[in-house]
């Protein structure tokens, strides 16, 4: 095993920035911020394999003796570069004790503040620092940090003997307390309110409400104290937000978290001290611009956990009262901060996301990672930092997480809508976002599970309702800034969220909150109540609640986001293609930057109102006339179909596939539907009940469907055939490029594709001679079964292309129904049993094989060999990085989904060739 313990402090540090793997994303930075010479507290980082490994052996620190001596030597250096040492009340040094994963899971694991306090330091501190009240403060919150995180004694224990202490000061003040609730009360005196003496009786009853919880006295020897936390942070890393947090930003289990034990500095004692968060660049818009929010005599986790709404870094920035802005407050704090975050941005060469403390006047930088941001964020911050010579276009490029970038393409609200505006919050995170009101996580998931929309409303957000807010379609919240957990999370995710409106009231016991409605003049217009259930819109862009349903536009794809695209289009090498089976969709497609149709399933046709009954009619006659007398009936609208998708896509190829959906999907359901096919066909009502109970499959995604359906009625894919050449022709009369590719689905065999091309080439004949011209066209088919995949070789004797149907080839290998799989999947991936639904995100190393087989045998047989996949996984950035990886020569994926292709296409180039 590496070195486990490393000493930071004094412009040194042990550890090497690089290795995030060890020292987690904090550790390296608090070791790279220290090397760059920032004023950072000293502190020691316990690695992330020392934390691997106590898990693996469910063992403590505390029976590791070597590692104890370690720790201890290394705190030592620590006590001598503060001047100070754990536990001596003549001059204590306290300490944080945090956990820091390799990436950033911000609020998911523990952290304990103001550790080394017991009765004889806190004495010493109040003498020392000649605050008491400041000393009891620390004192009392490190008791319930430590009882809740290390012990596990719920915080919620500890707040009647607050609310006993906040009741007297009320009453001293003449205010009968009983008039109010716990939340009016806090309201009326807020801790910071709460006197030395106050805060001593409050220590006093912590520490009986801990022995009640426990049947232990609270840890009074610092060292006990800080192996306790030392083994928290680590088992946090297995607590069930961080887990969940794990599975939806695909962050392996196996890393663990590092452990940083740091020296205490106190943005608490007094007014010319503060704490703060801040961003080298706006995190939703990626403006270049300092953005921050601080505040006076508080601690960082005031800051955040938003109890206290903070105030603007810079007034200048924030458009805001100037007064209140740290740049009015401490000016030279405020100078030596910005040159503090330009250096560091300049060296990490990314925005950075920044907490400080200033003590006495005296900065502190106590962390800097890169910053969440929007996919806006990121575009715009990629792109300017590559027009600023600070990265290069490539690296821009490589910068913007595709999946992100799904946030731009999504509607924002239609301006010229009516709409009737009920409160303004924070823009925490853009995007709009309509739904039913509902107040707790579990509603949420419930709710948002079901498929409803849902938007979920709170006081304030912790980490245990990542759930709910996962489920959400948006999230609001009463209370907190843009840098409080409902923030930050909804911008990771991509969702609409408004924070800190205060004009909401919200009552989890009544399931209702009350708006307060301000007229221009800022004047209360009217009180307005919503019950859970209720529609509203939240623009997370602009900070506004809506009552209602507000109608949306589409998004644009301009500025900074078409720049990137042409970046990224410059450097990738597959073509992005996109599924589409309208002109509608073909248009959408185009416009999002799709190269061609890869797949048009030409069943969604068939679902048409005006053609089902014709589809019916087909399906149920029982001789070759009479299915061709309805196939006739089917022929123009098929026909008109293809003309309509030509004419988008002049210039560019489209691959369309002949039927392939199991014939029972169409029949009818219904008594009426039966009578009305009846009158029709001229056939009794009873023949077509018998008909459609003979049709019935016991598997029809096995059964009679795919290529099957032309060896058994090859007049079915002679009318597609005619559709498709027709409108071609048509079209290309009228001097549209036309580049038709039609594909078989669900081959097993060559034979089949012998006497499907048989099909075709006759069609072709009469139609090229009808017409008296020709268009040049493709033959090809999909592999989505095995059998194809492994007899490649041989079915390229008749195909000119492939395209891989990456769904069923998923389900064929995998053994796994497309349908069902939704009932147990979901405990696979809880169990670890497979990474990701490979419905989603493609299995690289079986189904992925398959794929790869079948390039390797289909190219060896055909080099000029066109290759493509039309399976959702071609949306997938991480599937597109495989595809590349093997050669395909494009990826095909819903309109929505081409630029974010676009970037992983590029991407993947851009990785590879720097592998090379
Ligand atoms: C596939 O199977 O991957 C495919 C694209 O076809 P469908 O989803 O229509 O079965
Ligand atoms: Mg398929």
């Amino acid at each position: 095993m590496s070195k486990t313990v490393y000493f930071f402090g004094e412009g040194h540090a042990e550890g090497d920035p690089k290795r995030k793997d060890l020292l987690g994303g904090k550790g390296a930075g608090l070791a790279e911020m220290t090397s760059l010479g920032l004023p950072v507290p000293a502190g020691i980082t316990l690695s992330t394999e020392l934390c691997n490994q106590l898990l693996a052996a469910n063992k403590s620190v505390r029976d590791d003796e070597s590692v104890k001596r370690t720790v201890l030597e290394a705190l030592g250096r620590v006590e001598k570069a503060q001047g100070a040492k754990l536990g001596d009340p003549g001059n204590p040094l306290l300490v944080s004790v945090r956990s820091g994963a390799r990436a950033s899971m911000p609020g998911m694991m523990d952290t304990i503040l103001n550790l080394g306090m017991n009765d004889a330091v806190a004495e010493g501190m109040a003498k020392r620092t000649g605050s008491p009240r400041f000393a009891y403060d620390a004192y009392r919150r490190f008791i319930a940090m430590y009882a809740d995180v290390a012990m596990g004694v719920k915080r919620d224990l500890f707040e009647p003997a607050l609310e006993e202490a906040r009741a007297l000061v009320a009453k001293e003040r003449g205010i009968d307390p009983r008039t109010m609730n716990s939340e009016e009360l806090r309201k009326k005196v807020p801790d910071s309110e709460l006197s030395a003496p106050a805060l001593q009786t409050i220590v006093q009853s912590f520490k009986a409400i801990f022995k009640k919880a426990t049947g232990k006295d609270f840890p009074s020897d610092p060292y006990e104290q800080l192996w306790g936390a030392v083994d928290a942070v680590f088992h946090s890393w297995k607590n069930h937000r961080a887990i969940v947090y794990r599975r939806m930003h695909d962050i392996p289990e196996a890393w663990g978290t590092a452990c940083n034990i740091q020296s205490m500095v106190f943005g608490n004692l007094g007014e010319t001290s503060a704490t703060g968060v801040a961003f080298s660049r706006d995190p939703s818009t990626g403006e270049r611009k300092l953005y921050g929010e601080w505040l006076p005599n508080a601690q960082g986790e005031d800051v955040v956990a938003g109890i206290r709404t903070p105030l603007v870094l810079s007034a200048r920035n924030e458009g805001t009262e100037k007064g209140s802005s740290l740049e009015a407050k401490m000016p030279s704090v405020y100078r030596e901060f910005v040159a503090v975050s330009e250096k560091l941005e300049k060296h990490f060469r990314d925005a950075q996301d920044i907490e400080f403390t200033v003590q006495d006047g005296k900065l502190y930088i106590l962390q800097c990672r890169s910053a969440k941001r929007t996919g806006r964020a990121a575009v715009r911050i990629a792109v300017e930092m590559a027009k600023e010579g600070l990265i290069t276009k490539e690296e821009a490029v490589l910068r913007v997480d595709p999946s992100a970038i799904d946030q731009l393409l999504h509607p924002t609200l239609d301006p010229a809508a009516p709409k009737k505006l009920l409160a303004r919050g924070l823009p925490a995170s853009p995007g709009a976002a309509q739904g039913e009101i509902v107040f707790s996580a579990d509603e949420a998931e419930k709710l948002g599970g079901a498929g409803k929309p849902v938007i979920l409303v709170r006081i304030e957000t912790s980490p245990e309702d990542i759930h709910g807010m996962k489920a959400a379609r948006g999230i609001m919240t009463a209370r907190g800034g843009m840098t409080s957990h409902a923030a930050v999370v909804a911008r990771g995710m991509g969702k609409a969220c408004i924070a800190g409106c205060s004009a909401l009231q919200v009552s989890y016991a009544a399931q209702t909150m009350t708006v307060t409605v301000y007229g221009e003049d800022g004047k209360a217009t009217e009180t307005v109540t919503l019950k859970k259930g209720d529609l509203i819109t939240i623009d997370g862009a602009t900070g506004s609640l809506y009552a209602g349903t507000v109608p949306t536009v589409p998004a644009g794809l301009g500025g900074e986001f078409g720049e990137l695209m042409v970046w990224a289009d410059a450097a990738r090498t597959m073509k992005v293609r996109s599924n589409a089976d309208t002109p509608l969709d073909a248009k959408t497609a185009r416009g999002f930057g799709a190269e061609g149709i890869g797949l048009c399933r030409t069943e969604h046709m068939f679902f048409d109102e005006k053609r089902i009954a014709a589809v019916r009619e087909m399906i149920l006659s029982d001789d070759e006339p009479s299915r061709r007398r309805a196939l006739m009936k089917l022929l123009p609208a098929q026909r008109e179909d293809f003309v309509g998708i030509f004419r988008e896509m002049d210039g560019l190829p489209v691959t369309i596939r002949l039927l392939d959906p199991p014939l029972h999907e169409f029949l009818p359901n219904d008594e009426k539907q039966i009578e009305h096919l009846s009158g029709v066909m001229g056939v009794s009502a009873e023949k077509l009940r018998q008909r459609t109970r003979d049709l019935h499959e016991f598997n029809p995604m096995l059964g009679h469907r795919g290529c099957r359906l032309a060896v058994t009625y090859p007049e079915i894919y002679e009318m597609q055939v005619r559709a498709i050449l027709e409108a071609a022709v048509l079209v290309a009369k009228e001097g549209v490029k036309v580049l038709p590719e039609i594909m078989i689905p669900l081959a097993i065999s060559k034979a089949e594709l012998v006497l499907t091309k048989g099909i075709v080439d006759r069609v072709k004949e009469e139609v090229f001679a009808a017409a008296g011209r020709t268009v040049p066209f493709l033959y090809g088919t999909m592999i989505e079964l095995p059998r194809a995949a492994v007899m490649a070789g041989e079915i390229t004797d008749v195909t000119e292309f492939f395209s891989f149907g990456t769904n069923d080839l998923t389900q064929a290998t995998m053994g796994l129904s497309r349908d069902d799989a939704g009932k147990f999947l979901p405990s696979y991936l809880e169990q670890g049993i497979l990474p990701k639904d490979p419905f989603v995100s493609i299995d690289q190393e079986g189904v992925g094989a398959l794929v790869q087989m079948a390039v390797e045998r289909g190219r060896k047989a055909k080099p000029t060999l066109k290759l493509g996949v039309c399976g959702e996984h071609g949306g997938d950035p991480a599937s597109i990085g495989f595809f590349h990886k093997v050669g395909l020569s494009y990826v095909s994926c819903s309109p929505f989904r081409v630029p974010i292709a676009r970037l992983a296409a590029a991407q993947a180039a851009l990785r590879a060739r720097a592998q090379a």
